[in-house]
């Protein structure tokens, strides 16, 4: 049977993926940041090498998983080649071929391989979003483009009715996350809240906020992070979250947004 929320053939159906939907498509014409909206053009143009028939997504990526989340990942910016190419999060890079492994031995996704919006990959009980939603030059946004960012994820927020649990990605994500619940009230100060891989807090209304160190090439690559540190990480959110076991059959497994 397929889950609430999405038809047999798993689109979106239901009130809440449908808003999500709608914020994504809106998301994508965003221009308030014209270093990155020119470099992420830019990017598409030169492209790299080995994607030179591909055409790069090359503007602002959307979030991807399930409406229905208890989860929510948070990243930091779109890779360069990786979401400002295919226009997912985490797909067609390095970090994404280290996360979605373990998102897949977490249960949380269909399959263990990000390569494009095509791939066939859905998420369960999580929804994957990020800080800011163009890439930025050496992967490194301004404190104005992390600014003007913000707000797309306080409205995101809004539009996932279960989202209770969050699992950062690295510092910039964290403190991106953090100063979200304090402007949309959910915490009224951040003093207690330090990042450090494999932190938890509980927060007001049943929340918690976990953190990891970012799947990134640079962290994966000196064994800073593992992926039995993070599948740690995600377990411990899973438990957090009293997430169902997916299933089995792919049916069960929700719908992207996007
Ligand atoms: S980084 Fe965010 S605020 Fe800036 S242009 Fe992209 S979507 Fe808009």
């Amino acid at each position: 049977m397929p889950r609430s929320g999405t038809s047999p053939d798993n689109t979106p159906q239901d009130a809440t993926a449908l808003a999500l939907q709608d914020w994504c498509n809106r998301l994508t014409h965003c221009a308030r940041c014209t270093r990155l909206r020119t470099y992420c053009q830019q990017i598409g143009q030169t492209k790299r090498r080995a994607y030179l028939d591909w055409e790069y997504w090359a503007r602002p990526v959307p979030s991807f998983g399930d409406p229905q989340a208890r989860m929510v990942a948070v990243g930091l910016a779109p890779g360069a080649h990786g979401s400002n190419r295919t226009g997912r999060p985490f797909t067609g890079d390095g970090s994404g071929d280290f996360l979605y492994p373990v998102l897949h031995a977490a249960g949380l996704a269909s399959q263990p391989k990000a390569t494009s919006r095509e791939d066939g990959l859905r998420l369960h009980e999580l929804w994957i979003t990020a800080v800011v939603r163009c890439a930025p030059p050496d992967n490194k946004p301004s404190l104005e483009e992390l600014h003007n960012c913000a707000s797309h994820l306080d409205e995101e927020m809004a539009l996932l009715p279960n989202a209770r649990v969050a699992v950062c990605l690295g510092k910039i994500a964290f403190d991106g996350y953090v100063a979200h619940l304090l402007r949309t009230g959910r915490i009224t100060s951040k003093r207690e809240l330090a990042f450090a891989h494999g932190a938890e807090y509980a927060l007001p209304e049943g929340r918690h906020l976990l953190a990891s160190y970012h799947p990134s090439l640079q962290n994966t690559n000196t064994g800073r992070l593992t992926s039995a540190m993070l599948l740690k990480v995600f377990q411990r959110a899973r438990a957090r979250a009293g997430a169902a076991s997916p299933p089995v059959g792919s049916d069960a497994l929700s719908a992207s947004s996007n």
